[in-house]
């Protein structure tokens, strides 16, 4: 039967498929409710979808999201599969906004799959931001802290799979698998505090392994309500709130009326200038990375790395050590 729930095709054409993330993760989704039009239709409490011009609606989306109005959006829903390494997880469940059920480690045997870090994001610490990565550390470095990671991961796979052969309960077998050990599991969250999740998950500030989940779930976003993305990238992630101070320097610099955007005659701003206006030091140069052309920002997914989910359960049961049923002793 045709469904009369509001679907989007770019949507449908992904519904089910596995994106890998990292060396053994991976997002899918798995559903969704709703799309641009339910976040007009509640908006407006209307009847039904009707015959509303697409631009009324892209109107109306770009206009509650300038204007925060965000409970429409709270109406469309997303549901996603996902696997990722436990210290991404903890940072991930921070988001307390979405309903999570995780891998069992007390009920299921744990798939032995550990995230290793590739050449290219093995990095040394920063020597300006404590919570980063600097430059690429040399291959030499890398090298050895795989051969390093691996020798920790095979004693602690080889304790694991020991316990649970011993019929150790699993929930105390698997207490020092270490944290690049992949978990999994169903998240769901409206579209409201998806679009938060993302704007803190997909900045440069977020630590790279998040941020690369981050991106995935951007572009199936993309894909279920693409006008609430667009109004997403054109007023939270590439726009900047302007504070008190900021917006008196640019009065000061710019003359507006209803026709154009002017600089006013031999306008200038010095550093004693924003001073005065209430900028300390730190916040000049964050206002000068305000001002900064923005970026060209897209979440585009890659259709052609795809995956079946068959292949993906395949691979992980794979994964699961192979345990010999005991005699039960009853
Ligand atoms: C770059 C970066 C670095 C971070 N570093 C650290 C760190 O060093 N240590 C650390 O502990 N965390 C850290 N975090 C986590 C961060 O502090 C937040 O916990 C996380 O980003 C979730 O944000 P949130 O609370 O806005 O999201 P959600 O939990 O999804 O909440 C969404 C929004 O709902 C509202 N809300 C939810 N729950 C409540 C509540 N109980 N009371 C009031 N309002 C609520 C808030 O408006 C909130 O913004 C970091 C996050 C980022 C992005």
């Amino acid at each position: 039967m045709e469904t009369k729930r509001p679907t989007n095709p770019r949507a449908e054409e992904i519904l089910g498929g596995y994106f890998p993330v990292l060396d053994h993760g991976f997002v899918s989704l798995v559903d969704y409710m709703g799309t641009d039009d339910s976040i007009e239709r509640a908006a407006r409490v209307s009847y039904g979808y009707g015959t509303r011009k697409s631009s009324r609606t892209r109107g109306l989306i770009r206009y509650l999201r300038r204007h925060r109005h965000s409970t429409p959006s709270e109406m469309v829903e997303l549901k996603f599969h996902c696997a990722m390494p436990m210290f991404i997880a903890r940072q991930w469940i921070r988001h307390r906004t979405a309903s999570v059920n995780e891998y069992s480690g007390r009920y299921s045997l744990m798939p032995l799959l550990f995230y290793t870090p590739d050449e290219e994001h093995f990095n040394v610490q920063s020597s300006t931001n404590n919570q980063g990565r600097g430059g690429q550390a040399d291959t030499r470095l890398h090298r050895e802290a795989v051969e390093r990671w691996n020798a920790i991961r095979e004693h602690a796979a080889g304790g694991y799979e020991w316990m649970v052969g011993e019929d150790v309960a699993r929930e105390i077998a698997r207490i020092d698998l270490p944290l690049s050990t992949y978990t999994q599991w169903y998240w769901k969250i409206d579209l409201h505090n998806l679009l938060h999740f993302l704007s803190l998950r997909v900045d440069p500030h977020a630590q790279y392994e998040i941020r690369a989940y981050a991106e995935v779930i951007a572009g199936m976003m993309a894909r279920v309500a693409p006008l609430s993305y667009e109004a997403w990238l054109d007023y939270d992630l590439g726009g900047r709130p302007l504070s008190r101070g900021e917006r008196r320097a640019l009065a000061r610099l710019l003359s507006t009326d209803a026709e154009s955007v002017a600089v006013r005659d031999g306008a200038r701003l010095s550093n004693d200038d924003l001073a005065e206006l209430g900028l300390s030091a730190r916040e000049v140069r964050e206002f000068a990375a305000k001002l900064a052309d923005p970026p060209e920002l897209g979440f585009e997914l890659d259709l052609s790395r795809m995956r079946s989910a068959e292949d993906v359960e395949a691979e992980m049961a794979k994964a699961v050590p192979a345990i010999e049923p005991r005699p039960s002793s009853d």
